[in-house]
């Protein structure tokens, strides 16, 4: 067995996780972000951390990436009826999940173990970890002003242009023993193909991670999550054209210079491989869009495979 840990987002983060899950020799921990965390209807929401929680444990909408299948809409619409906002989709199943969630955080539980407690309910053999049982924000700046991320994400469908990030509670936030631990003892570390401005910076600037990352043994691979200067999904491109980085895999790889030393990125983006290696990063091409379970365990299977002949070229 092979100890991989994973920091990721949401349905990027989750289709890497599951590709992972499914080797038989790879024992995964996933460290989640918490960053796009937030409070309906009295509920403490964690959109990204559910997304994982879904996705490995086979309830996700596969048409959206987000959500449980089969879901309804009846207690919004309750709520709608009460005159509440409900421009956040939250389903009735997945409201049961929130109830839960909330309840134990009332109760003075660490987020960790009660997200540590769900995914064992759930039947989820991967460890899902997150940086910090402390409150960190995501907020966004447009010409409107600071939006929290569910605004900016939801409500206004990612439309506004982004000026500026801001992660509230993020220089004071504590890390986890869990996370500190699963980056030491990791064997293999990889950055999923997640948003790296809003799902993969909360978790890293996370006060102590990186120094983390410095301190382990294992090597750090990456994975773009831009394919030919786009997004499968979300708003991360132009997000990064908007705030001053290049929108494409070149420009991510430049985001993680000097943490990450293997860069996965996809075989239409050959032309870039060469300024990527300038960046002091191993560029490696392949098909890098996952379509289908198939694609998201051979991915996770070339992944690890690159990883094994590094350390074995490491230790000759
Ligand atoms: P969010 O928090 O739900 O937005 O999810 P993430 O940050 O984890 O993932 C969003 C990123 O995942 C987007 O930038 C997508 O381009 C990327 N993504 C989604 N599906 C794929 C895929 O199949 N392959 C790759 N390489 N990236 C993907």
């Amino acid at each position: 067995m092979t100890r991989v840990t994973l920091l990721a987002g949401g349905v990027g983060g989750a289709k890497m996780a599951e590709g992972l899950a499914a080797l038989e020799d790879v024992e995964l921990t996933i460290i989640g972000n918490v960053a796009d965390d937030d409070e309906f209807h009295g509920l403490w929401i964690s959109p990204d951390i559910d997304t994982m929680l879904y996705t490995l444990s086979g309830r996700i909408n596969r048409d959206q990436g987000w959500g449980v299948a089969d879901e309804g809409r009846r207690a919004l619409d309750t709520l709608e009826e009460l005159g509440a906002p409900v421009w956040m989709f939250l389903g009735d199943r997945d409201f049961g999940l929130h109830i839960y969630r909330s309840q134990r955080r009332h109760a003075g539980d660490r987020p960790s173990v009660i997200t540590a407690d769900i995914a064992e309910r759930f039947g989820i053999k991967a460890r899902l970890l997150l940086p910090t049982d402390d409150k960190v924000q995501t907020r966004v700046r447009t010409a409107a002003g600071w939006l929290s991320f569910q605004e900016y994400f939801v409500r206004e469908r990612c439309a506004p242009e982004v000026l500026d990030l801001a992660y509230t509670g993020l220089a004071d936030a504590q890390l986890t023993a869990e996370a500190r631990a699963a980056i030491t003892e990791a064997e293999i570390l990889v950055i999923a193909p997640s948003n790296p401005l809003v799902s993969i910076a909360p978790i890293l600037e996370t006060p102590g991670l990186r120094a983390a990352i410095a301190e382990a043994r294992a090597p750090v691979l990456g994975v773009s999550p831009l394919i030919a200067g786009q997004v499968v999904k979300g708003p991360a491109d132009r997000m990064m054209a908007s705030l001053g980085h290049r929108a494409d895999a070149l420009g991510v790889a430049d985001l993680y210079q000097g943490l990450v030393q293997h860069f996965l990125i996809d075989n239409q983006d050959a032309a870039l491989a060469s300024e990527i290696s300038a960046l002091g990063m191993t560029p490696h091409l392949a098909d890098i869009f996952m379509r289908d379970a198939e694609d998201k365990a051979r991915l996770a299977r070339h992944l690890v495979d690159i990883a094994r002949e590094i350390i074995r070229e490491h230790a000759a």
